[in-house]
């Protein structure tokens, strides 16, 4: 069993609402008590009146500085349990047999409120004084059961009541803990637009304000859950992924419904689930699942423990908060990068910009120069274009530049890079290849451009403009990024010199080599 989550304590004034009414009570019935003594006449006892008086007197300063001063109870909590245990011990030898009531009722009063404002162990403390005083007076006790009883009832109404008050104070503070967690990250949460930094918040909102032996937030994608973050036992687990047919959580996401299960050793009866075990060997006991879902996201997030009844409902209630925080940070962050992506591309073509083509490259580059691997450089520029849009129209002119990005994209693998340098001229980084291998990859480029068709206005099949293409290798032939292009550049100038439709240097250029 892990500790208790840690609660909010209470501040003075919240303390006064507590032990407000205990104090005006107790002092009412003190001045009954001492208001009864001065009316008995001659069997009048001083003794009495000042030990009433005093009390009144203590227990009215006593709240004052219990209710203004944050300190007092840390530096003086002691003494004063010891000061009231010792008042409400005494109480059986002053008041006479007649209020004895009063008595048991000033016991009570007296023990709930250093219950409630000291705290538990503080208030058995002055308990157990004020019992042990009250039991020497009655030694030996002579008919020992009914005289007992008397004795120790109003004890035991004070534990009842003290407990009571432990109970509803340790929900509340609970409740206020987990609105705090949920403030708090929903703070930090809006701000994040990085999937990495959301997930860490989550996991570190589960670990303050949960109690979970394992927990998941899972991210649909290609009909399967990837786990973004899973925990179980005290480690992390990476990469992850439940299928969404047949599980819990595929159930919670088909069916968009929150999954409450405090105890799953009882059947649980849901359409089409089985038991899926993911992490370590074992299967937990309590189980609770939120479904996240927004334009760009769905997925879940789920709690486990290995002990049934683990969690309430006020647990589910942070849990399905917490999801809709979650929720919106990740479709925040999915929809951002979406934004940066765009920015990064040409709107035409969908190809990169020549910006973002540049910090690629000069990226792909530096990786090159430090594996000591070669970057083929191609540049590449349409064929009498102007003349093709005047022949067939811009519309048409269009559609070339898009299937020709098309065309090159084809051909290149992932990991190499395409740009649009401006106008109708392209240019491919191509990291890893050799002077050979680009040429391979133009005269692919080439080729496939001779043999496309496009459809006019009329739909009328027309042929596809030819391409020039300069390559050059970094860093043989130039190490550093702005020589290459260069070079690129004036060797694409050189194949529309030698006649358009031709890759500068031509392959024996890489054979010599
Ligand atoms: P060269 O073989 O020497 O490259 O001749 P060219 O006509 O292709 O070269 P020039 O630089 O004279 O003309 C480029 C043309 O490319 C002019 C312009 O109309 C066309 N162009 C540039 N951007 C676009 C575009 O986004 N869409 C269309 N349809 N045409 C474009
Ligand atoms: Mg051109
Ligand atoms: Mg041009």
């Amino acid at each position: 069993m892990k500790n208790r989550k840690p609660t909010t304590s209470f501040a003075p004034y919240e303390i006064r609402r507590f032990i407000l009414p205990l104090t005006v009570s107790s002092v009412i019935v003190l001045a009954g008590v001492i208001a009864d003594n001065l009316l008995n006449g001659p069997a009048r006892n001083d003794t009495l009146v000042i030990f009433g008086l005093m009390a009144i007197g203590y227990i009215i300063v006593n709240t004052m500085l219990i209710t203004k001063t944050a300190n007092f109870q840390k530096t003086y909590g002691w003494v004063n349990s010891i000061f009231s245990g010792v008042g409400l011990g005494l109480l059986n030898y002053v008041l006479p047999d007649h209020v004895r009531e009063s008595a048991h009722l000033l016991i009570v009063f007296g023990i709930v409120a250093v219950a409630t404002s000291s705290g538990r162990v503080r208030a058995y403390f002055t308990l157990l004084i004020s019992l042990a005083i009250s039991l020497l007076g009655e030694l030996p006790i002579k008919d020992y059961v009914e005289q007992l009883l008397e004795l120790v009832t109003p004890f035991l109404v004070s534990i009842i009541v003290s407990e009571a008050f432990f109970r509803i104070q340790n929900t509340t503070q609970q409740h206020i803990h987990r609105l705090e967690t949920i403030n708090k990250v929903s703070r930090q949460i809006m701000m994040t637009l990085d999937t990495e930094q959301t997930i860490s918040l989550v996991n570190a909102t589960i670990q303050n304000a949960l109690e979970a032996d394992t927990y998941f937030v899972g991210i649909v994608k290609n009909n399967e859950i990837h786990l973004d973050l899973f925990y179980d036992d005290g480690e992390y687990f990476n990469g992850m992924r439940v299928p969404l047919e047949g599980t819990l959580s595929g159930w919670v996401i088909k069916n968009q419904k929150e999954l409450f299960l405090p105890d799953l050793r009882e059947e649980v009866q849901l359409e089409g689930v089985q038991r899926f075990i993911i992490g370590k060997e074992r299967t937990s006991l309590s189980w609770m699942g939120v479904p996240l879902k927004a334009a760009n996201v769905t997925g879940i997030i789920a709690l486990g423990s290995y002990s049934p009844n683990a969690f309430d409902l006020a647990d589910m209630e942070l849990l399905s908060n917490l999801a809709q925080h979650i929720t919106l940070a990740l479709d925040n962050t999915i929809r951002h990068s979406q934004v940066e992506e765009q920015a990064r591309l040409d709107s035409m073509t969908g190809v990169y910009n020549h910006g973002y083509f540049l910090k690629k490259l000069s990226e792909q580059a530096e990786e090159c120069a430090s594996t000591g691997s070669s970057l083929g450089l191609i540049m590449l520029d349409i064929d009498y274009f102007k003349q093709y849009n005047d022949t067939y129209g811009h519309l048409v002119g269009d559609k070339i530049l898009n299937t020709l990005c098309a065309a090159i994209k084809r051909h290149i693998k992932q990991t190499d890079t395409v740009g649009r340098w401006g106008g109708e001229e392209f240019i491919i980084a191509l990291p890893g290849a050799t002077g050979e291998q680009a040429m391979q990859v133009a005269q692919r480029v080439g080729e496939t451009m001779m043999s496309l068709r496009v459809e006019d206005r009329e739909k009328k099949t027309v042929p596809v403009p030819t391409v020039s293409q300069g390559i050059a290798v970094f860093p043989h032939e130039a190490d550093e990024i702005y020589r290459l292009i260069d070079l690129a550049d004036r060797r694409l100038y050189t194949a529309k010199e030698r006649g358009r439709n031709q890759i500068e240097p031509d392959a024996s250029h890489w054979q010599k080599k």
